[in-house]
């Protein structure tokens, strides 16, 4: 019962200390928030800034992220830029973009690191 309760704390805890994180730096945001389809994300606007990503960022796949915000991965960029579209043309592909993101790197990915670090817990509680 105990490393049931272990494990489920384990995939829940990072949800709940991200939500935790993210209301605590809602009410301190004085910019404009962005919104979408009638949802307001509240996190970072729709402006361009040189300064800080925002979510034209994300919405114009330019280079306009990589010339002001990504200076530390600008060597790798002939690597991520591969990875990076790829995803995009891949969510794309699906014609439900939001929801190919979130289902692969909000659900999938992160249910697969939860499942490596439970293997690893299970192989050292036999071991011991
Ligand atoms: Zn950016």
């Amino acid at each position: 019962m105990k490393k049931a309760i272990r494990n489920i704390s384990i995939l829940l805890l990072p949800f709940l200390l991200m939500v935790i994180v993210h209301e605590s730096v809602r009410p301190t945001i004085k910019e404009k928030p962005y919104s979408r389809k009638g949802f307001t994300t509240a996190m970072n606007s729709l402006s361009k800034s040189k300064k800080k990503c925002s979510w034209i960022c994300h919405n114009q796949t330019t280079a306009f992220c990589e010339v002001y915000h990504s200076h530390h991965l600008k060597p790798y960029f002939k690597i991520t830029d591969i990875v990076y579209f790829g995803f995009i043309s891949l969510f794309y592909s699906t014609e439900s973009y939001g929801l190919a993101n979130i289902l692969l790197f909000c659900v999938l990915s992160l249910l697969f690191v939860w499942y490596c670090i439970i293997k690893s817990l299970y192989i050292q509680d036999v071991s011991s």
